[in-house]
């Protein structure tokens, strides 16, 4: 599976939750932090588009499971990458300008233009539940331990 030859994982990232554009996240139900530019310039600049799990922390909270992607961002006329985290956690309030640390561990798909809105809804359910499948296999204490996750502030 062509999938495979990505072998940059895992990687981790950090920065900034910012404001996006409002693209209906929270309203499909999809809620996504964006990080902030210093952090997506970080990224390698190789680093494929597209979607990927791993997992992820705000501020010095639990470590949970994420859906990440990256991608070109069409307000910028495609000149500017983006990355969004969608937290598979139920928040009880917003987390704008919260450090985020995450890791990507493993790559889902290329990204790709929709249809329609329920193509793309089915396409996040797809996303999320292969994430969770994934994720479901590794050991998270693993993660937890690491410096770079710092879960006692
Ligand atoms: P924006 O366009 O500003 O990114 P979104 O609709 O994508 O707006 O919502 C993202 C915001 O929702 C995040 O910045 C964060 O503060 C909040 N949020 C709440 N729950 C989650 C979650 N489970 N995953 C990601 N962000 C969440
Ligand atoms: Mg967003």
């Amino acid at each position: 599976m062509r999938y495979n030859k990505i072998n940059d994982l895992p990687h981790f990232i950090q920065g900034v939750v910012v404001h996006g554009f409002g693209r209906g996240g929270k309203q499909l139900g999809c809620p996504t932090a964006n990080l902030d530019e210093m952090a997506v310039n970080q990224l390698p600049e190789k680093f494929p588009c597209g979607v990927y799990y791993g997992l992820a922390q705000v501020g010095c909270g639990g470590l949970h499971r994420m859906v990440m992607s990256v991608g070109w961002n069409p307000h910028f006329h495609n000149q500017k990458k983006t990355v969004e985290i969608h937290i598979l956690h139920k928040f009880s309030s917003d987390f704008y300008n919260s450090h985020i640390r995450a890791v990507a561990l493993g790559f889902i798909r290329e990204m790709q233009s929709f249809k329609s809105l329920e193509e793309l809804m089915e396409a996040i359910r797809e996303d999320i539940s292969l994430a969770e499948k994934k994720l479901s296999l590794i050991d998270m204490k693993e993660y937890e331990d690491l410096d770079f996750f710092r879960m006692k502030g």
